[in-house]
């Protein structure tokens, strides 16, 4: 590999972080908000709540606020969307054009990308990857901006072609959202091609040719994950959702009449909820599940920080493998967009008022730095 690729110096992952507004549940318990963040330098503290009122009187070894101390983080960027009086406060169309702007340049130059959101449930994952229809997240703002490209592209050489597909990794196995077919459930099988690397056999790809047609897959895939998580037990916060997007340009030299091809894959991943990965009270089926989703999650933070660490991307002695891809489904089927010249974000989705979830998800997203 060459050392000068963008991974071999390191940095290659993006690092954020983004804080939610109160919710009607906080606002009620009157939650005191722990975040803090500073535009200028992107630091993130995170403060040690206040001793609880039953703490009061107790002996200082006995009172929670002892072991609790004010941690400080500086990631790539840090978004305030915690109170919209602020003047740094930032909104969906922010995060757009921070961050899937950028890569969205980079699927048209050729390459691929992936941004995850990683969190505690309830943290805001979905909210900032799909939204709501007032207030689109990054996948539809992507559609968009992904076809309003294509619309004004001034080449009348380059054609496109759009595809898509959406399937999620639950307990280790690949349910296909798009067609999904959940009675009884049906899993796909993950099978590897010389040339490209590992796949999802059989999983549905459709052919999008405009945002409306784009968003109407989203929906449907999202439609199948809402149901499916109802039917089995909130599923959907421990299931990793993999939306992809195939972007091709196919180039036709008009004086040489060659044409040639160049593919991208824009993946949007929804993390499970990384509460999961704790599998401490977990017994029986819900043990196999936390562990198995702790897995994904744990080896998907291992292989990113393997991919910020220069000395492991290089390749190791005799062809040892040093990223870990292999050790969980979801990162072995997104091998192919993260590393390389690919390039990859971690969205870390944090709640206002959370001192022990948040220290977790603030320590996962700064090993991938
Ligand atoms: P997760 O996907 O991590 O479980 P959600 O995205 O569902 O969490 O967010 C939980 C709740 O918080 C939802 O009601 C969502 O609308 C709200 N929420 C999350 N982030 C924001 C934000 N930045 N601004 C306003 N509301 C938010």
């Amino acid at each position: 590999q060459d050392v000068m690729s963008p991974t071999a110096g390191g940095g290659n992952v993006r690092v954020v972080v983004r804080v939610r507004k109160f919710l009607p549940r906080e606002i009620q318990r009157q939650a005191e908000c722990l975040i803090s963040m500073d535009p200028h330098t992107q630091m993130t503290r995170l403060l040690a709540p206040k001793p609880s009122p039953g703490d009061l009187g107790k002996p200082k070894s006995q009172a929670r606020g002892k072991i609790l101390e004010d941690k400080s983080f500086t990631f790539d960027n840090s978004f305030w969307s915690h109170d919209e009086e602020d003047d740094h406060f930032a909104q969906q169309e922010d995060v757009y054009n921070c961050l899937g702007e950028e890569f969205l340049d980079h699927n048209f130059e050729g390459y691929h990308t992936c941004i995850f959101a990683y969190g505690q449930t309830g943290s805001g994952k979905s909210y900032t990857m799909m939204g709501t229809p007032e207030q689109p997240g990054l996948i539809p703002r992507t559609c968009e901006d992904l076809f309003q490209r294509i619309e004004d592209s001034p080449s009348p050489d380059i054609s496109y072609n759009v595809r898509v597909s959406y399937f999620e990794v639950y307990n280790e196995h690949v349910r296909d959202l798009l067609v999904p077919r959940t009675d009884p459930p049906h899993y796909l099988r993950i099978r590897e091609s010389p040339s490209e690397g590992p796949y999802v056999k059989d999983l549905t790809e459709v052919t999008a040719r405009n945002y409306t047609e784009l968003m109407k897959f989203m929906r449907k895939g999202d439609m199948s994950r809402t149901t499916a998580s109802t039917k089995m037990n909130d599923t959907s916060s421990r299931s990793h959702a993999v939306f992809t997007i195939t972007l091709k340009q196919i180039h036709h030299d008009l004086s040489t009449d060659e044409t040639t091809e160049r593919t991208a894959r824009i993946r949007l991943v929804d993390l499970a909820g990384s509460e999961r990965a704790k599998a401490t009270e977990a017994t029986g089926q819900r043990l196999r599940e936390g562990s198995n989703i702790n897995k994904s999650l744990t080896t998907l933070g291992r292989v990113i920080a393997a991919l910020a660490d220069p000395k492991k991307t290089r390749g190791g002695r005799k062809g040892k493998e040093l990223v870990p891809y292999r050790d969980s489904i979801l990162t072995w089927l997104l091998k192919d967009s993260l590393g390389g010249n690919s390039k990859t974000a971690m969205i870390a989705c944090i709640a206002p008022a959370d001192y022990e979830e948040t220290l977790s998800t603030l320590r996962y997203a700064d090993q991938a730095k």
